[in-house]
């Protein structure tokens, strides 16, 4: 190749280099970012959805969260998820939730954002773990969902929408429930990690849930639920 033609393509490769590099910028300022979840966590990380298994039954019956009594006609509208999070300490966990299918996606793709942003989640586990007893589950500061419970505090035995999988408790131990002078759980901070300009408030709003934290007389601040349903793609 002749020093000239060399000249024209060095040329050429510069103005290739900086239109590419402009359009780039101009699609990005121009077309809407799609979500941080879809944008940036690889495919292997992302949340799961899947069905009750027969041996995440057993696991629900031993540990407590399906009690007797509870509708067997509740488990085809509950999903497991398999969500990623970043701990308190800043490493990647795997953990399991059970909540309502209608809920499942929204949860996923919280969660997923949540993990892109690397939003700090103590522990996701299922509560049987912790025997279903919401109170060891909060002081273990441990995420979770689906319980076949009554409402905390109610007097009348009221069912919990945790009951239903459609209540997602975040980071119980950091974002207590208080009502009047009684804290739950036991040692759980004043001040709430969750607020109007937290992150996890905002997904879970974008997403048609209600936060606790905005309830008149009790302030459940790790409490996010959903009970409207839109059809969704
Ligand atoms: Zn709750």
């Amino acid at each position: 190749m002749s020093q000239k033609n060399l000249k024209t393509l060095l040329f050429l490769l510069l103005v290739c280099t900086h239109v590419a590099c402009a359009c780039q910028r101009s699609t990005g300022a121009t077309l809407p970012l799609p979500s941080a979840a879809k944008q940036t966590v690889p495919p292997e990380r992302r949340g799961t959805i899947s069905e009750i298994s027969d041996s995440l039954m057993q696991r629900m019956r031993a540990g407590g969260s399906w009690k007797a009594g509870t509708p067997a006609s509740l488990r085809a509208s509950l999903r497991l998820l398999r969500l990623y999070y970043v701990d308190a300490e800043g490493r990647t966990q795997q953990g399991e939730m059970v909540v309502d299918a209608r809920i499942a996606r929204d949860v996923v793709e919280i969660f997923d954002s949540l993990y892109s942003a690397r939003y700090p989640v103590a522990r996701i586990a299922l509560i049987d773990e912790y025997g279903a007893d919401d109170e060891r589950s909060m002081a273990a500061n441990n995420t979770s969902a689906f319980n076949y419970r009554t409402m905390t505090g109610s007097s009348t035995g009221r069912p919990s929408l945790h009951a239903r999988g459609l209540a997602i408790d975040l980071n119980p131990l950091w974002n207590p429930y208080v009502k009047g002078s009684v804290v739950k759980p036991k040692g759980a901070r004043r001040t709430p990690q969750i607020t109007h300009a937290d992150l996890a408030y905002r997904l879970f709003r974008d997403h048609g849930f209600r936060w606790g934290g905005d309830w008149r007389t009790v302030k459940d601040y790790q409490h996010f639920e959903k009970t409207s349903f839109n059809a969704r793609p």
